[in-house]
Formats: structure tokens, C-alpha cells, sequence
């Protein structure tokens, strides 16, 4: 009786033990994840929150949206296609022309010009 005791104590102590590394590491994998995230200033609560509840704190941080400054937005997204920024327009003369110039410098209006484009475009 006293060795099954004793063997039993020892199974509980290494269940405790895989326990304890099980959570750790749940625990870290979900910080990171939040770090990935963007949620850095709350990566101790999510430590946690992984130790605890493992595969739930799992799919909560995967379902919360992603946190992007906006310094980190690239630049390309901002312009439109070709690198035309928005507002300017293209002469038929090769300059392009920021949105305020009404008249490029070879003489063409920019009126005129885009509705030379516009024509184009609908093959007319
Ligand atoms: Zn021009």
C-alpha cells in the first residue's frame, strides 16, 4: 500500500511538472503571436491568458484584428497605379501635371485633355 502511494505521488509531481512547461509554453507561443500582432504593450496578459486557457486564447488572438500604425502603412497604398499620385493628370506631351495646373506647359488644357481621354477610352 505504501509503495502505491508513493508511486502515485510521483506521477502527480510529473503531471504537475508537464503541466507547469505545457502552460509555459502555450503561454509564450500566444505572447509572441500577440507581439506579431502588434499588441506588444499587453503581451504579459496574453502570457497568460495562453497559460490558462491554451487553445481559447489561441483563437481569440487570432480572431482580434491586427494592429497597424499608421507610420508602418506602406507608401505605395497611398498612391494610385503607375505613380500617378492622386489629382495629377498626364499630357498628351509626356509631362505630368499636379491637379492645380489647369494648362500644362506646352499649351494643351488640362479640360481638354481629359476629355481627349476620356474619348480614347471609350474607343470613340
Ligand atoms: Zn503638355
Amino acid at each position: 500500500m505504501e509503495e502505491i502511494m508513493e508511486l502515485i505521488r510521483h506521477w502527480v509531481l510529473l503531471y504537475c511538472i508537464c503541466a507547469i512547461i505545457v502552460c509555459a509554453i502555450w503561454g509564450t507561443v500566444i505572447a509572441l503571436i500577440a507581439i506579431h500582432r502588434g499588441y506588444e504593450d499587453q503581451q504579459t496578459k496574453w502570457f497568460w491568458m495562453g497559460a490558462f486557457f491554451g487553445v481559447i486564447a489561441l483563437a481569440v488572438i487570432i480572431g482580434l484584428p491586427r494592429r497597424i500604425k499608421a507610420a508602418e502603412t506602406p507608401e505605395p497604398l497611398r498612391e494610385e497605379p503607375k505613380g500617378l499620385s492622386k489629382g495629377t493628370w498626364k499630357c498628351p506631351c509626356g509631362t505630368v501635371n499636379a491637379g492645380y495646373i489647369s494648362t500644362c506647359q506646352c499649351g494643351r488644357r488640362k479640360l481638354d485633355v481629359l476629355a481627349e481621354q476620356r474619348k480614347a477610352e471609350w474607343g470613340e
